[in-house]
């Protein structure tokens, strides 16, 4: 295989900027192309739990959730070392109320008084819980410091010029921008919920998410992460810190590309919250916002070379996707630069790809618990 020189990436969250980042680093020049300003939609609304062994993810995606988080130290390294950023984890633990339906990947079983030891003033007396060794970070901390650290490491990052379309034409691709016709080796669609407007086979539609913040209580720390199927708490912030702030999410809606936020949703969320942990009943609102994930219908990501159902394309310059990272994509990004880096440069990825196949047949799946409205 001729060895790509130019690649050019659409979308500048932090799946195209962390496959920039791989990419760049093993010396490649890549240009990435952002409609808006970089990292400022999904994924700078996220919560930030790199949450490998959430119960609610697909089986599918245990091994690749798992080998992202071993990237996660290296992939932070790299990003102060360039950026002069340390991105720190915020919480190092997850309690997590357990759902007998759901397949169990890791963890300690822990009853109501062993959670409430780690987690005083806990709610539900009649669940279990389990306690799982999984961190969390500030997404926005991380993809400020990301977007620095691909401009120092070269990376041509073109803000506010959307692409409109790539095609191939034999060796190159040609994309074309508001601005300008680019030609590269190589391609890598990271439009997030938007990757079907420049690829049809990029089943990847918006799943809607809430998430509202409130003040730490004063008397009743949360220091760890605290989850149920239905709504999550992320401590931000120092213990003794008078900022700190506690993170509820999210709503999982399928209300297209609205990013409004509605305060029945809120305080459904807050809710939910206080049956979990009353501390937050009555803390003050501090923010709200709504972000949109790049959902599929069977919550995996797509990952792979884009094919012509007929194979016609296989002497053409290669196009790939990289989308559909749902509730997951902060946890999967360096995972996700790293296979897209292989792939890109013809070699054989570290994980088995196969269930994130582009073409793979449980994506036409009509109807998907993650896009049905959870309000
Ligand atoms: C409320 C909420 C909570 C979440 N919590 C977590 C969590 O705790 N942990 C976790 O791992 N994940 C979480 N996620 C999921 C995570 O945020 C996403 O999976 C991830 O951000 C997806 O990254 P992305 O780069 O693919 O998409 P985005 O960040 O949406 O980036 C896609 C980019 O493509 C650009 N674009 C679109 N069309 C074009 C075009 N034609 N040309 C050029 N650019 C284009 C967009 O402007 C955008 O900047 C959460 C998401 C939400 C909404």
């Amino acid at each position: 295989m001729r060895q790509p020189e130019h690649i050019a990436i659409a979308g500048g969250g932090i799946i195209g900027l962390a496959c920039a980042l791989v990419l760049q680093q093993q010396g490649r020049a890549v240009t990435v192309f952002e409609a808006g300003k970089a990292v400022r939609e999904a994924s700078w609304a996220a919560g930030g739990m790199l949450a490998a062994e959430d119960p609610e993810n697909p089986t599918a995606l245990v091994p690749f959730s798992r080998y992202s988080r071993t990237l996660y130290p290296s992939f932070l390294d790299q990003i102060e070392t360039l950026s002069g950023h340390r991105v720190p984890l915020r919480t190092h633990q997850t309690v997590q109320v357990l759902d007998s339906c759901r397949p169990i990947f890791a963890g300690v079983p822990l009853s109501h008084l062993e959670a409430s030891r780690l987690v005083p003033s806990l709610a539900g007396s009649d669940r279990e819980y389990l306690l799982l060794e999984e961190a969390s970070l500030d997404p926005r901390e991380l993809c400020t410091a990301l977007r620095a650290a691909v401009t120092v490491a070269g990376v041509a990052l073109h803000e506010y010029e959307p692409v409109l379309s790539a095609k191939a034409e034999g060796e190159r691709v040609l994309i074309t921008t508001t601005r300008r016709v680019f030609e590269a080796d190589s391609f890598v669609n990271c439009c997030g919920a938007w990757a079907a407007s420049l690829h049809a086979v990029a089943a990847v539609a918006p799943s809607k998410g809430q998430m509202l913040v409130v003040t730490q209580p004063a008397d009743s720390r949360l220091t760890r992460v605290l989850r149920s199927p239905d709504v999550y708490l992320i401590p931000r912030g120092q213990d003794s810190d008078d900022r700190a702030r506690i993170i509820i999410g999210a709503t999982v809606e399928n209300a297209g590309y609205s990013r409004e936020v509605d305060p029945a949703a809120l305080s459904l969320l807050r809710r939910r919250a206080a049956a979990l942990w009353p501390p937050v009943a009555n803390a003050p609102e501090v923010e709200s916002w709504a972000g949109l994930r790049p959902g599929t219908a069977d919550g995996l990501p797509i990952i792979g070379l884009i094919e012509h159902p007929d194979g016609s394309n296989h002497d053409e310059a290669p196009q790939f996707l990289a989308a559909g990272h749902h509730r997951n994509g902060i946890l999967l990004a360096p995972g996700t630069a790293h296979v897209i880096a292989d792939l890109v440069c013809g070699k054989t990825p570290a994980i088995d790809l196969a269930p994130f196949s582009p073409d793979r047949a449980s994506l036409s799946a009509a109807c998907d618990k993650h896009f049905v409205a959870a309000l």
